[in-house]
């Protein structure tokens, strides 16, 4: 199902709308709010001279820093008063963002949710289980209104108490749940160890995932313990720009159909900050177009993705970003190396012997960098032999796919840490890292 009509406007229809709101919010940033007009006035720029979309490029980039910078209020472009709602990311360096929205933005945000919901095969018929922790985080709250709009039955667990979660999702035929994929991969097992299969005694159809990166081989993993038959689908946000909603991957999953008519894309190259052609790959770049709150123009994602214009066999005629392959804030370096844990996942996964948990630790010893990763077995065994052969598949997968080496530490079924809401898979122990 097709949510809104926005979503098969034809191109010239679309960049028609996109125009007017970018000028919209160009002429109201500049007139609202101090930081942003001195930026253009440093640029020199005015609200005027974006006569045409090309014209974005004219405008200066905001970062994550200028939020830092600007904490709490300062991007805001509407008084405290007009706010219904405040959200903060979780700030695990340096101060935390803020984002607040005005009624107008919640009817935005919902609507986008909705939309990525109904891509992912949701409708009013679902019971709908929301395993994400609430709070000031954006993901619980987003996908409660979503679904809620659509109709579904919302089921409001957050994360954590499992045994609980897994009684709800039983008696009450839960057909779509809505967590990270280790959540998932974890309430699977939890459900098993109940004596409960989660593929026949469960009812879920449609799995929603999110905050955390979805690999193919996680995928496969979630197809494993769920069943062949759920559609699982990831979906992009960041609380900076909204929360979940800036994009999601429809049934033919070959990538995330973005909300343009809110969500304005460009790809740059991070080094140059020029912007590429269309299909070449860089740094996502978003502008939100439909914002009160704060609207964010050209905001730096960090992301690096690219942007697919043919035509989806789903209908929807927006522009798609291809899935990531990891979000540049979990990119770890590894002498001189840039590696994103999510290449480490897909070797774990790929590999039979063992399961899909695991910790990857880092060490500097007389200035090398060294690696050790933890996995587990999915069984015992003693046979020395066999636990050396697995080592070596892994550590020889690595080398292949990274250039690294790595320690591989083989450790008892059910032995790592599990995790009901982002999983922390990287223990970084460098001085200074
Ligand atoms: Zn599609």
């Amino acid at each position: 199902m097709i949510w809104a009509k926005e979503e098969t406007m034809s191109r010239e229809e679309m960049e028609a709308l996109q125009l007017a709101r970018l000028q919209e919010t160009v002429k109201r940033v500049y007139e609202k709010v101090p930081s942003y007009r001195n930026k253009m006035e440093r640029a020199g720029v005015k609200p005027e001279d974006i006569v045409t979309l090309e014209d974005l490029k004219k405008l200066p980039f905001v970062t994550k820093q200028d939020m830092r910078d600007n904490y709490p209020f300062g991007l805001f472009a509407v008084p405290k008063e007009e706010l219904v709602r405040i959200h903060a990311s979780s700030g695990t360096t340096g101060k935390p963002t803020v984002v607040g929205y005005t009624q107008n933005d919640i009817d935005v945000w919902t609507e986008c949710v909705s939309r990525i919901a109904a891509m992912g095969g949701a409708t009013s018929k679902d019971v709908a289980q929301i395993c994400f922790g609430y709070g000031m985080f954006t993901g619980a709250l987003g996908l409660h209104y979503g679904l809620e709009n659509m109709g579904a039955v919302i089921v409001p667990s957050s994360s954590g108490n499992t045994e609980k979660q897994i009684m709800y999702m039983k008696d009450f035929e839960t057909t779509l749940l809505v967590a990270t994929p280790s959540y998932a991969l974890r309430i699977a097992e939890v459900a098993k160890e109940m004596g409960i299969d989660p593929k026949k005694d469960l009812n879920i159809k449609i799995g929603l995932v999110g905050s955390e990166l979805l690999t193919d081989a996680m995928r496969s993993e979630m197809h494993k313990l769920w069943g062949d038959e759920i559609i699982v689908t990831s979906n992009y946000g960041m609380s900076e720009l909204m929360g979940p909603g800036v994009s999601g991957e429809c049934e033919y999953l070959c990538g995330m159909h973005i909300n343009e008519d809110y969500f304005l894309p460009e790809i740059i190259d991070p080094k140059t900050e020029e912007v590429l052609p269309p299909g070449e790959k860089g740094e996502l770049v978003i502008t939100c177009i439909k914002k009160e709150g704060i609207p964010l123009i050209r905001y730096r994602t960090k992301d690096v993705t690219r942007l697919i214009y043919e035509p989806c066999e789903c209908g929807r005629c927006t522009v798609r970003m291809e899935n990531l392959d990891g979000r540049t804030d979990d990119m770890i370096k590894i002498r001189g190396v840039n590696v994103f844990p999510s290449q480490i996942e897909e070797v774990i996964l790929a590999t039979q012997e063992i399961g899909p948990h695991y910790e990857i630790i880092l060490e500097r010893n007389n200035h090398a960098d060294f690696m050790t990763i933890r996995v587990e077995l999915l069984k015992e065994t003693d046979s020395y032999r066999e636990l050396e052969d697995i080592q070596k598949k892994i550590k020889n997968r690595l080398r292949v796919i990274l250039g690294l080496d790595a320690k591989i530490l083989l450790e008892s079924p059910n032995t790592l840490q599990r995790f009901e809401g982002k999983a922390k898979r990287v223990r970084d122990l460098r001085e200074g890292a």
